[in-house]
């Protein structure tokens, strides 16, 4: 008879006795971590006796476990746990730490070279990493914009309750392509502004260039800048980038100080950072620079300017993760699959110019609909909204869609609307909501039936308050 594996005990803040394993599974700068006997969970201990001798400690976790903790929410609690890792009790005794959710299983590699690791980014964006990952982990582009619609709303949702995380990186922040999921991990150092100083300056490639700058100056100094809100939004811009394009926005060719290595990253990262597709200053491009950021389209693309043009010398003018959310959640609208079933991308961004997709150079054969959206002003009147929907096959239309005072949130409601088929040469749309559509010089289009998209037809999505007004374009690729 096998003997039982010992386990060893660990007492909450709450005065609850918890068991654990003695294996330590993991070990970061900070932290040693153990599995609880379920594997459901894992213990962390701080592995530095000095921050169990912290008086600010104690109580820092239990805001972070209680006051703060958005997965407790009764409505929306659900959706973050997806988001975080959020931790879920305090260990006080043997040493100071915290028990936390096991990270779900898509999170790590189940097969090929790199079997049972966590997937970070870096796997995926660099090149060379990329090459080497089965095609099923790789992921479509829409994956990645996916991957970064759940960052920015993960670090929305923090910063809307007054929280940073301080250091927000590729290591901190697991993802997976294969399903377009992303989850914030570590999240027990997270900072609230004026209260708790953080723990780490942050991950090279992803600290601000203003406290890479002040770094060497005292933590009592006034001049010396810190992890805060403005920080982690120049960390999320710089993961959106690398998610979306496939680089780092900084690393470029440009040498910034010879005296070493260390001092030239200090530089190039610190106060001589500049943006490798600075249109004004191209000392930092590299030879093959891959596409242009402006395949991001027209919602995007000025936020990837603001990031790290006038951003990334001035804080203030860093885009917000609310601002980022939006973006990428209404780029999502402009998505239309490339018909090279040998595309590494699949999906592209429709812009301005022809229907070209970047990453095969596939132009897009044949007319398609796009609906161009207006909301009803006070007075009836219907006003442009710049925001668009390309149609695809089975493309389908949300209540975020059909009403303006919708968005496509955490509480959001994803019932279909309406889908979207190509039919015998022509494009249908087919209504699958609750109400008639009302067509300008036409007939209504009834629940379940469907109309046949021509251009500049007008189709008031819904009578009700808020409802759109959609204005179909025929786009010719
Ligand atoms: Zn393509």
């Amino acid at each position: 008879m096998a003997t039982p594996k010992p386990v060893l005990h660990a007492t909450l803040d709450s005065g609850q006795v918890i068991e654990y394993l003695p294996e330590v599974i993991g070990e970061g700068g900070m932290k040693v971590v153990h599995f609880t006997p379920d594997r459901k969970s894992v213990v962390c201990f701080f592995k530095d006796v000095g921050v169990g001798a912290d008086p600010q400690r104690l109580p820092r976790l239990q805001n972070i476990v209680g006051k703060y903790n958005p997965t407790t929410d009764p409505k929306t609690g659900h959706y973050w746990k997806d988001l975080f890792c959020w931790p879920t009790a305090i260990v006080v005794k043997p040493r100071l730490g915290v028990v936390a959710p096991t990270y779900a299983g898509n999170f790590f590699f189940a097969s090929g070279p790199f079997k049972g690791k966590e997937k970070q980014a870096t796997w995926f964006t660099s090149p060379k990493l990329r090459r080497m990952l089965p095609a099923a982990e790789r992921g479509t582009w829409l994956a990645y914009l996916q991957m970064s619609i759940r960052l920015a709303r993960a670090v929305r949702r923090m910063h809307n309750a007054g929280l940073a995380h301080s250091d927000l990186s590729n290591k901190n922040v697991l993802v997976d392509p294969a399903s377009g999921a992303a989850v914030i991990i570590d999240v027990d150092s997270l900072v609230v502004p004026q209260v708790h100083p953080p723990d780490v300056l942050g991950t090279p490639g992803y600290i601000a260039p203003e406290v890479l700058g002040s770094a060497n100056l005292e933590l009592t100094d006034p001049q010396r800048i810190l992890p805060s809100r403005r920080t982690d939004q120049h960390a999320l811009a710089v993961l959106i980038y690398q998610y979306l394009l496939g680089r780092h926005p900084l690393r470029g060719p440009r040498v910034n100080s010879t005296q070493s290595a260390e001092e030239d990253e200090r530089m190039s990262m610190g106060e001589r950072a500049l943006w490798i597709e600075n249109p004004t200053d191209t000392t930092n491009r590299p030879a093959k620079l891959g596409v242009s950021y402006k395949v991001l389209g027209p919602y995007l693309a000025p936020l990837v300017e603001r990031a790290f043009m006038n951003g990334l010398h001035h804080p203030a003018e860093r885009p917000g993760a609310d601002e980022w959310e939006r973006a990428l959640v209404k780029t999502t609208d402009l998505l239309l699959p490339c018909a090279n079933s040998a595309c590494p991308g699949g999906w592209f961004v429709l812009g301005e110019g022809a229907p070209r997709c970047p990453w095969c150079r596939t132009l897009k054969a044949g007319s398609f609909p796009v609906l161009n959206f207006y909301r009803a002003g006070k007075t009836g009147q219907f006003l442009a909204e710049r925001h668009r929907l390309a149609v695809w096959h089975h493309a389908r239309l949300y209540p975020w869609h059909v009403f303006d005072n919708h968005f496509a949130g955490e509480g959001a409601d994803r019932t279909p609307q309406a889908y979207f088929a190509r039919q015998s040469g022509g494009w249908w749309l087919m209504n699958q909501g609750r109400e008639a559509m009302t067509v300008v010089g036409a007939a209504p289009i009834p629940v379940g039936g469907g109309i046949e998209l021509k251009d500049g037809q007008q189709i008031q999505l819904s009578k009700a308050q808020h409802g759109r007004l959609a204005v179909v374009q025929m786009v010719n690729g």
